[in-house]
């Protein structure tokens, strides 16, 4: 099909066949399609929608743009995606728990940007850990650990980074169908059988509407069960952030102490809800899911000694600031967005892609949202370079947190569950 007849007959406002969106798909990645006309096709996209049946076919033309991984028959292979908040470091403990629970979990992470951590950042503040394994590496490790979480190789749906690039800079990235194949097609390239989508709203969140968030979280669904993934998805709040720690080296901390049986209830209870598997919590307790999380690391090349030495993670030197309440009243509100930027302005975070982060800084959050608190008690702890940006800090934290009086109850974390219907 001509890319003229491609975009008139989008201009038209016709249902696009799954023909037309391929071509479409493989002239952006051989160029044979213009940029300019790419940039068209993606206006027209955003200002007419496109339904599920469409979304589907972009979504399998954007996976087969470029390398799809296939794995040996046997156990179920799972991943889960989270659409990014502010202390959401779940797949460090979920992926080792899928793993010590017979799963296979092919877990290709990305990096942060802006006020949202990014997986593979956290999983870096580990000496030595490896994020740029090989398909042959995966295939070893998927074999002999059952899990592994690293970066997305340049071969992996090719035709994403360009139609993301044009999106930003076209000013069409909002558009909830383009979105969707955005985030599955990566998704679908890792051969994965199983899907669980961790849909955040609130404040920190990409989406912070809990209606849009909602209906981001049903098209995610529907496309992926369209392409032939299991999936479910819950809509979970974002407008705290998750757990006590944000920032990379603690997170990791926190994380390992989930595995322990230890650490914030809110994420123990949240890894345990994507799990979506009776014995997630005994993976937990009996500690087979921290020895999945060591054997990961140590297969990784990572330093398996950070599982019972925490003080081994990259970062250390920081010095720390304690904010306290400055009254008796209720933690009514720890707005992630605030917090997020705080730990970002320190350092945890980066402005461009290809900006360092420092493992080390971050916020330790003690005040739990909804709890009494009394006049001098500590709220956040600070961990900042030399008092680096630590004003600045200060002031997004000063903005986060308000202590008042009683008011209604938090919501729950987990708001909505979201099954194929
Ligand atoms: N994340 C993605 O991977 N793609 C989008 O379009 C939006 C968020």
């Amino acid at each position: 099909m001509h890319v003229e007849e491609i975009l008139r007959s989008m201009r038209a406002g016709e249902p696009q066949s799954a023909e037309a969106i391929s071509a479409f798909v493989a002239g952006v990645v051989d160029q044979t399609i213009s940029r300019p006309q790419a940039a068209a096709w993606l206006a027209w996209a955003f200002a007419r929608g496109l339904d599920d049946t469409e979304t589907v076919a972009l979504t399998r033309a954007m996976t087969a743009s470029g390398r799809v991984l296939r794995w040996p028959s046997g156990s179920t292979c799972i991943d889960k995606h989270s659409t990014g908040g502010v202390g959401d470091k779940v797949s460090l403990p979920l992926a080792p728990i899928w793993a010590a629970l017979g799963l296979r979990v092919p877990m290709i992470s990305g990096r942060g940007l802006g006020h949202t951590g990014g997986t593979l950042d956290k999983l870096e503040a580990i000496p030595g850990y490896r994020t740029d394994l090989s398909e042959a590496e995966m295939g070893r490790q998927l074999d002999t650990v059952g899990c592994f979480i690293t970066g997305q190789t340049g071969e992996v749906a090719p035709a994403d980074r360009v139609l993301y690039a044009l999106r930003n800079e076209t000013s069409t990235v909002e558009s909830i169908p383009l979105i969707v194949a955005s985030i599955l097609s990566k998704k679908l390239a890792e051969g994965v059988e199983e899907l669980v989508l961790d849909v955040k709203c609130g404040s920190g969140a990409f989406m912070a509407d809990r209606d849009r968030a909602r209906a981001l979280a049903q098209a995610l669904v529907r496309v992926a069960t369209g392409a032939g993934v299991h999936c479910i998805a819950l809509l979970t709040a974002m407008d705290r952030p998750l757990g006590v720690t944000v920032g990379n080296a603690l997170e990791v901390r926190e994380s390992i102490e989930c595995l322990r049986g230890e650490g914030p209830k809110a994420l123990r209870d949240l890894t345990i809800a994507l799990a979506r598997h009776e014995d997630a919590a005994r993976a937990i307790d009996s500690g087979a899911a921290l020895d999945k999380f060591r054997a990961m690391i140590e297969a990784q090349g990572g330093d398996p000694r950070v599982v019972d030495d925490p003080s081994r993670l990259l970062g250390s030197g920081t010095k720390t600031r304690v904010v306290e309440a400055t009254r008796d009243g209720v933690v009514r509100k720890i707005d992630a967005y605030g917090i997020g930027r705080a730990a970002f302005v320190l350092g945890a975070g980066r402005r461009r892609a290809e900006d360092p982060v420092d493992f080390g800084v971050g916020l330790e959050v003690h005040a739990e949202l909804g709890s009494s608190v009394v006049r001098g008690q500590p709220l956040v702890t600070v961990h900042h370079r030399e008092g680096h940006a630590l004003d600045e800090a200060l002031a997004l934290i000063d903005g986060a947190l308000k202590i008042a009086e009683p008011g209604p109850a938090p919501s729950a974390l987990v708001l909505e569950t979201i099954e194929a219907t």
